[in-house]
């Protein structure tokens, strides 16, 4: 009670200096509710940077969206950039989406058999990819990603993977695995729980490092099974990857007859319907997806040419299976929302929108002299408190300025505008984003940036 009070009325927490600070908005409701969170679920949540550990305040605990707009527990409206993690490429609550929901719950929910809608989904990914001839659903990307490493070991008989730093595949053992010192390592677990056994199998190196990556498939010939690479990295920031440096890595796994897995769950239908395989012309082994696949709901794949696909059960002797994979209502959303993609234009005008968006902030920030830089792609954004032009590896981010970060999250939630609760994590602009609402929180952000890099002045009002 003290606590939610000091909240409501700014007097506790880091004071932002000078009179351009917006006053906290109320978050009783929410605080509430977190406490109560906090007796049922370790941190008071159920997936760790919901926590709002590394920003202002407490998390806000989320009563309803509707296209680019959430509300909170207080009531509180906020343009939503965070679009559930990247699924919500056309917003919250799409009529088309939720109508085709409710449509396949009518017959319902699971039936633990193949449906009709399992061929639907397929049938439109594979029809529209010219990466994937067969694929298999699973129920998230965590999933989709430790069967693609299981298929790609089974394939090439080897045990061995290969991993970059700075990259994020989701919560399995073999891929919580972090860079120890030295160009070229076995991973170090970056989770208790981990046993040592399943990081020595896990090999890391840094993006963008080809002298790097030669050094590990000299080192370990004969015994990579798969690298595995999120082609846009956008789970530490956004470290976009040169072109050339991706061929490198095809040309690289073709020649040791390592698979290449494409980590494509945030990327893919992100940056066009064929994700980055497609956007860098570079050629993939395995994809793996999630997020937008399911509509919202949860739905995870992997693909491949038949010929891989053929290893796993039953075909094969790769086991895999789920109880809930392929879900009717789960597939119902993805067939809505990947309908909704194919439509002429879609992604030319969700990116323009998002260029748009994102170069008037870059000029606004330039103009001033502010060290920020807004990195993109497709509709992905990154905020990055930098003066470099370019951040390609994970060790290139600056720790300190999450600092500022932290400031500006809270300046822009005062504004009605969510951004994920991290200067780590990457933003979406969905289609139901309006010209309207883009302004709106432009003119957030340039008064959040005034606060964050000029405390004690007036803020413009532009
Ligand atoms: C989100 C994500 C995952 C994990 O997906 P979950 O559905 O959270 O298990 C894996 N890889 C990438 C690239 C992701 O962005």
């Amino acid at each position: 009670m003290f606590d939610s009070l000091k909240k409501k009325f700014n007097v506790a927490g880091e004071e932002p200096g000078g009179t351009t600070t917006k006053p906290d908005i109320s978050r009783e409701k929410s605080a509430e509710l977190y406490e109560k969170a906090k007796t049922f679920f370790p941190g008071g949540v159920n997936s760790p940077v919901r926590a709002f550990k590394s920003v202002y305040g407490t998390p806000l605990f989320i009563e309803k969206g509707d296209g680019s707009y959430i509300w909170d527990a207080d009531g509180n409206q906020f343009i939503d950039f965070c679009c559930s993690w990247g699924p919500l490429i056309l917003g919250h609550n799409h009529p088309k989406v939720r109508e085709k929901v409710i449509e396949a719950m009518q017959n319902g929910m699971s039936f633990g058999a193949p449906t009709a809608l399992e061929n639907e989904l397929a049938e439109l990914i594979i029809k529209h990819n010219k990466f994937i001839e067969k694929l298999r659903f699973v129920s998230s990307g965590t999933e989709a990603v430790m069967s693609a490493i299981r298929l790609a070991r089974g394939y090439t008989k080897r045990d061995k993977i290969l991993k970059f730093e700075g990259c994020y595949h989701g919560h399995s053992d073999s891929l919580l695995v972090k860079a120890g010192s030295g160009l070229v390592t076995f991973g170090e677990t970056s989770s208790a729980g981990v046993p040592k056994s399943f990081a020595d199998e896990t090999i890391v190196v840094a993006l963008n490092d080809k002298e790097a990556l030669q050094k590990a498939f000299d080192e370990f010939k004969d015994q990579i099974a798969a690298v595995i690479i999120e082609p846009i990295p956008a789970n530490n920031g956004l470290l976009l990857q040169e072109k050339d440096f991706l061929q490198f890595l095809r040309e690289i796994c073709t020649k040791n007859e390592t698979l290449l897995i494409f980590d494509e769950v945030i990327s893919g239908f992100r940056i066009g319907f064929e994700g980055a395989a497609a956007h860098y012309q570079v050629k993939p082994d395995i994809i793996t997806y999630g997020k937008i696949i399911g509509g919202g709901l949860p739905v995870g794949a992997y693909g491949s040419t038949a010929k891989i696909m053929n290893n796993i059960s039953p075909d094969g002797a790769v086991y895999q299976a789920g109880t809930l994979s392929g879900n009717p209502v789960a597939m119902a959303a993805g067939i809505a929302q990947l309908s909704e993609l194919l439509r002429m234009g879609f992604y030319r005008d969700l990116n323009n929108k998002t260029e748009e968006f994102t170069s008037a902030i870059q000029r606004f920030a330039t103009a001033r002299t502010y060290k920020f830089k807004v990195f993109t792609i497709g509709s992905i954004f990154w905020f990055a408190f930098t003066e470099k032009e370019a951040i390609r590896r994970a060790d290139e981010i600056d720790a300190a300025s999450m600092e500022k970060f932290k400031k500006f999250h809270r300046e822009l939630i005062n504004r009605g505008i969510y951004l994920g609760p991290s200067g780590y994590e990457v933003g979406f602009i969905s289609s139901a984003h309006t010209k309207i609402d883009l302004e709106r929180a432009k003119r957030a952000i340039f008064d959040s940036l005034e606060v964050v890099f000029k405390p004690n002045q007036t803020p413009s009002g532009k």
